[in-house]
């Protein structure tokens, strides 16, 4: 199984980026992993699937909606490759 958005300090995968940063309580500045503990997660309302996933309340309001599409940041120094396959 291949995680979806993994977060390798508590090995928990998210359905979705909007999750995965829910779920991070330190601000992206301090530069520490500290994220909810499943007692916290599951208190707020977070749920897993079957895949073992999770997902917050307000990212399941969307989950219906399976376009959203998150561009990645930080990827852009592939050279175009010519000529595929
Ligand atoms: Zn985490």
């Amino acid at each position: 199984m291949t995680p979806l958005n993994l977060h390798s300090p508590c090995r928990r995968d998210f359905v979705s980026l909007a999750a995965f940063d829910e779920h991070i309580t330190a601000k992206p500045s301090e530069r520490v992993s500290t994220c909810l503990s499943v007692a916290q997660m599951l208190a707020k309302g977070w749920v897993r699937d079957g895949r073992g996933r999770w997902s917050s309340p307000r990212t399941q309001e969307t989950a219906g909606r399976a376009r959203e599409r998150f561009s990645a940041v930080g990827v852009s120094s592939e050279t175009p490759s010519e000529g595929v396959g």
